[in-house]
């Protein structure tokens, strides 16, 4: 790129922003970034906008920007929508800063905290400056408690380390940055990944800021299957409940064979009673399909990993 053109000593700290229809808050992350440009004496800020095919006017904002700072505003826009994740690898890849933050347009990372992070890399000395929300104000009640039960049990059948209420929010390394690319998996899920490829990293806490400006892209149900997503691509765990749950309705079903056979044998009674015989026969069979509906899921991936598409398409780029 023409980051050659530029000053030899001019260091880069590359910011990467997935956008999803966010024409208002666009402008007012870049004028809020560049109010703590000026405060950063030793890098460069540059810009790595990815458009995730938004349907509204994203685009020509980014378009914008890039005319005004054109070697300063890079963006690159999908050809439809493929979602955070995709967009966060797509801006991963194109960013070349050495140091690398990725962040949301809408400020819900509040974008000051740039400045302590850039000091735990620099002063401190850490790969890698994640946000860590610690409270979930202004959030609905029912989402925090699915959120905070997620992490809980994740953390549990795991054992990739996964912080509850980290943030994608971070600076870090080229090192770190280079680590996250090498893993190749069609299905990401970034926070799994983060922890993944490891290197020192340190949380800083903040309270939970709500947008700037739009709404949120993500309804209850798309939270759900991504972090049933999260789990699946990251824990094994789930694979083994069927092997147990056959293993203990094993050792009952034999139990209750015995006591039959003694009954029968002591008192000469045959068991009465096809309800009772119907009832467990629908609950193993329930059982049976939830187990091969986990497995299903973990074939499906498989499925998505072997057919390689590529992760997005991109349309334009600058
Ligand atoms: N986003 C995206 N693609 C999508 C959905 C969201 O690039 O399909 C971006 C969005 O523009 C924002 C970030 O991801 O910069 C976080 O999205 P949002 O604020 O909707 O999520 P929340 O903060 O509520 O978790
Ligand atoms: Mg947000």
């Amino acid at each position: 790129m023409c980051k050659k053109l530029k000053m030899v000593n001019e260091k880069f700290l590359s910011v990467v922003v997935p956008c999803y229809n966010e024409q208002e808050t666009i402008p007012i992350f870049f004028e809020t970034m560049e109010k703590i440009n000026v405060q950063i004496p030793d890098y460069t800020i540059d810009y790595f906008f990815v458009d995730d095919g938004s349907k509204d006017d994203s685009l020509n904002e980014m378009r914008k920007l890039n005319a005004a700072h054109p070697d300063r505003v890079h963006y690159l826009t999908f050809s439809r929508n493929f979602g955070k994740e995709s967009a966060l690898l797509a801006g991963l890849q194109a960013a070349d800063g050495e140091l690398v933050a990725v962040m949301d347009v809408d400020l819900q990372d509040p974008p000051e905290l740039i400045l302590t992070m850039l000091e735990g890399i620099q002063k401190e000395g850490h790969d890698c400056v994640a946000a860590r929300r610690v409270s979930r104000d202004g959030e609905p009640p029912i989402r925090s408690f699915f959120a905070r039960l997620f992490y809980r049990l994740i953390n549990k059948i795991s054992e990739t380390p996964i912080v509850d209420g980290a943030r994608d929010f971070r600076l870090m390394t080229r090192q770190v940055v280079d680590a996250i690319l090498d893993v190749q998996e069609y299905n990401r899920f970034s926070k799994g990944i983060f922890g993944w490829v490891g290197f020192d990293t340190k949380y800083i806490e903040y309270k939970n800021v709500e947008r700037v400006a739009g709404d949120t892209s993500w309804s209850f149900w798309q939270l759900l299957r991504y972090s049933l997503d999260g789990i699946v691509s990251f824990s094994e765990f789930p694979l083994s409940i069927a092997s147990w749950v056959g293993i203990i309705s094993f050792i009952f079903s034999f139990i209750f064979l015995i006591i039959i056979v003694i009954r029968a044998a002591v008192h000469g009674d045959p068991t009465p009673g096809w309800p009772s015989m119907v009832s467990i026969f629908l609950m193993i069979g329930g059982l049976q399909l939830f187990c091969l509906g986990i497995v299903g899921k973990y074939v499906g991936n498989i499925y998505l990993e072997t057919k390689n598409r590529p992760r997005y398409i991109i349309k334009e780029k600058k």
